[in-house]
């Protein structure tokens, strides 16, 4: 059964094309403001529309409104997507990120359908992903996810545990590192996480990538709607976005 979310009648105006490109444009805005705040250039800044649970309307709409990289978190579920909307991978018109914990047996799905894997957090997962991208004869660009919030988290390595992990994958020769993704602590006030943001960035920054064929530390995947401002601030090159761009979530 396709693992393809319907156009419910809860979301039908969430999922009109208008709606999405004024959210779009209104997020827009907002990173410009953050980058004037940071004097950063909003071009170093990449949206990743996080489109998990939405349908392909949404997705549709998302492209209609200029964006091109779009995250999910279940692997049969981006399976599906990708082959109703071909990936990069495929010749296709967007990039498909993978966002979610992975569970070993479902490394296939992601090796032939995914673009990039963000959430890499293990070398049980590493190997896995590896073997399947060998398969596909492909190498798989990911970032290694990182717990930067302690306990509010179970996934992500640990920070001292990082740079390890990074040398390690110098041995996976289907996998290329090209950069870190962390999620801060779920919080109201976004300046509560601001010095999360300011470890990652430490972490990206202070790794000798130029010693590993296969890690650039190209991409910092930080900031979700509610603190993607600070991430900014703090030198996040990656937003991902979910209900700022599709409207609320109506189910997990
Ligand atoms: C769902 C999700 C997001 C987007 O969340 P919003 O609050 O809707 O922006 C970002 N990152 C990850 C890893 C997610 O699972």
């Amino acid at each position: 059964m396709s693992q393809i979310p319907e156009a419910s009648a809860e979301i039908r105006e969430q999922i009109d094309p208008d709606a999405v490109r004024e959210r779009v444009a209104t997020v827009r805005r907002r990173i410009e403001e953050a980058c004037r705040t940071a004097g950063r250039d909003p071009a170093e800044i990449t949206i990743v529309a996080v489109s998990k649970t939405f349908p392909m309307q949404s997705i549709a709409a998302g492209v209609a409104s200029g964006l091109l990289h779009f995250g999910e978190n279940r692997a049969r579920e981006l399976r599906d997507k990708e082959k109703a909307r071909p990936g990069k991978l495929h010749d296709g018109d967007v990039i498909w990120r993978f966002i979610g914990h992975l569970q070993t047996n479902k490394a296939k799905y992601i090796a032939r359908h995914a673009d990039w894997f963000d959430a890499l957090d293990s070398p049980r997962i590493a190997e896995a992903l590896d073997e399947r991208a060998a398969k596909n004869d492909r190498i798989l660009p990911c970032l290694v996810q990182v717990n930067i919030s302690g306990a509010d988290q179970k996934y992500g390595l640990e920070p001292e545990d990082v740079y390890d992990f990074l040398d390690v994958c110098a041995d996976y020769d289907h996998l290329h590192v090209k950069g870190l993704m962390a999620m801060a602590s779920y919080t109201e006030n976004p300046e509560e996480v601001r010095p999360q943001f300011r470890r990652m960035k430490e972490l990206f920054d202070g790794y000798e990538a130029a010693n590993n064929p296969r890690v650039d530390m190209d991409e910092l995947s930080l900031g979700m709607s509610t603190d993607f401002e600070v991430a900014i601030e703090e030198g996040s090159t990656m937003i991902r976005l979910g209900s700022s761009i599709f409207g609320p979530r109506h189910y997990d």
